[in-house]
């Protein structure tokens, strides 16, 4: 199976804690379009899998793209891949772009997931990170997202913010349930360098809540979904029985993606390409007829380890069967020891076939893995 990233990389304004690659400025909006159009063209061949199974606009913020927009790069994918007959295709959205009319348009073209980033419910804590919209907005998004027939909601939540305790993180958490999400995505809050909380942390008007207060909010996370029935299938995401994300999925099992737009970066199952991360550079390399990006080849020793790290944080874990056909590896013998300690420890279960986390397991996942590496 084989997925397409696409990057769109503009947001209506910059999240104090978002280092991900977008402009503020829109001036090249229609331009990037083209590009992204004209990128999709020249990578047809790229993925060694023909079969195009999943779609996932992502960002900055696809939802800022007119309809229309969105419409000419679906167009463009469908001209040039053989898309499955049932793709899922999701877009990023935020609430304050999401009107009952861009709804039903965007659900008219074939998007059938919305992602929305919600992050929390609190007017000062939106403030604070100084997200685009308010709580109501949210609450608003979702029900039109419902009333336009919108059956696969991802929900983004954001914890760990400093002075946001662990009662005000209930509420968030209570209130979620109550709009049943069909899968919903948490993270720590981290501080990234290059971003307004980092900047204010360096000179000390900020202070990140420290890794106790985040673990005990990770704990309230996952006993919350797990009374209400969701499968905590990666360390970060949470659904309903069978709603996992067919997409993301396959990046943490090793599958081979393309990656299309400015800082989208593709992996064939050999090498990694990184298109780069400016804009204008992005769409004139494009219009030459040329693609902007950096290739890395992987030798086995960094394949291997990547995956060790990425399925390890899934609820199938690290599948030791395709360790060994893949890597050669036997990873129950080259970390015996180890392994049996933190077994009988309780951080994580053992197989044969497999190697998972247990629930105490999930709050040291990179650690482990790390240890686990060649
Ligand atoms: S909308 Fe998303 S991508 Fe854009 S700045 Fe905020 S968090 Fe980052």
């Amino acid at each position: 199976m084989s997925g397409i990233y696409i990057h769109i990389p503009f947001c209506k304004q910059a999240c104090h804690y978002c280092d991900f690659h977008f402009r503020t400025n829109l001036k090249l909006k229609e331009q990037m379009v083209q590009a992204i159009v004209q990128e999709l063209k020249l990578q047809k061949n790229y993925l060694p899998e023909k079969t195009v199974r999943t779609i996932y606009f992502g960002g900055g913020t696809p939802s800022i793209l007119q309809s229309r927009e969105i419409g000419n790069i679906l167009e463009a994918v469908y001209k040039d891949y053989e898309v499955a007959a049932a793709p899922e295709i999701t877009l990023e959205a935020n609430p304050d772009d999401l009107s009952k009319t861009k709804l039903n348009e965007l659900s008219t073209m074939g998007i059938n997931r919305l992602s929305i980033g919600i992050q929390s419910f609190e007017e000062r804590f939106l403030k604070l990170l100084n997200r685009a919209h308010g709580p109501r907005e949210a609450l608003q998004a979702v029900e039109n997202a419902r009333s336009a027939g919108f059956d696969n909601l991802n929900l983004d939540l954001i914890y760990a913010i400093p002075h946001k305790d662990h009662s005000l993180w209930q509420k968030d958490l209570d209130l979620m349930m109550k709009l049943r999400p069909e899968h919903l995505s948490a993270y720590s809050l981290t501080i990234e360098e290059n971003t307004a909380l980092g900047r204010w942390t360096k000179k000390g008007r900020f202070s990140p809540a420290d890794d106790h207060f985040s673990a005990e909010q990770f704990e309230q996370l996952m006993e919350t979904l797990s009374e209400h029935g969701y499968q905590q299938y990666e360390i970060s995401n949470f659904c309903l029985p069978e709603k996992h994300s067919r997409h993301n999925t396959a990046y943490w099992k090793d599958k081979p993606y393309l990656g299309i737009g400015p800082g989208a970066h593709s992996y064939n199952g050999k090498s990694r390409q990184y298109n780069i991360l400016n804009n204008p550079k992005y769409i004139r390399t494009l219009e030459n007829g040329n693609i902007p990006f950096e290739l890395e080849t992987l030798d086995e020793e960094e394949r291997l380890n990547e995956y060790l790290l990425t399925s390890l944080r899934t609820m199938w874990g690290i599948n030791l069967n395709y360790l060994q056909s893949e890597f050669q590896d036997d990873l129950l013998k080259r970390k015996n020891s180890y392994l049996s300690k933190i077994s009988t420890e309780g951080f994580i279960e053992l197989s044969n076939q497999a190697i998972t986390l247990t629930k105490n397991g999930r709050l040291l996942a990179d650690k482990i893995a790390c240890d686990l590496f060649l």
